[in-house]
């Protein structure tokens, strides 16, 4: 619920984000797949989007 270290920091690492989704990536190439894979597709591929910011933060916070 409150933001951690841990979240901010995650965020802080989200340099690059999908225009279309809306996801983070820390990686150019995960970002610009999830935007081709969304321009194609109207759902988010699982496979990148596991790989967002947003996903790793949340498996970080589930114990
Ligand atoms: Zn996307």
């Amino acid at each position: 619920m409150n933001l951690s270290a841990k979240n901010v920091f995650f965020l802080v690492e989200a340099k690059y984000s999908c225009s279309i989704c809306g996801l983070h990536y820390t990686k150019k190439e995960l970002a610009d797949m999830c935007h081709m894979w969304c321009s194609k597709h109207d759902s988010c591929n699982l496979s990148v989007a596991s790989k967002s910011i947003e996903a790793m933060a949340r498996r970080k916070n589930v114990k």
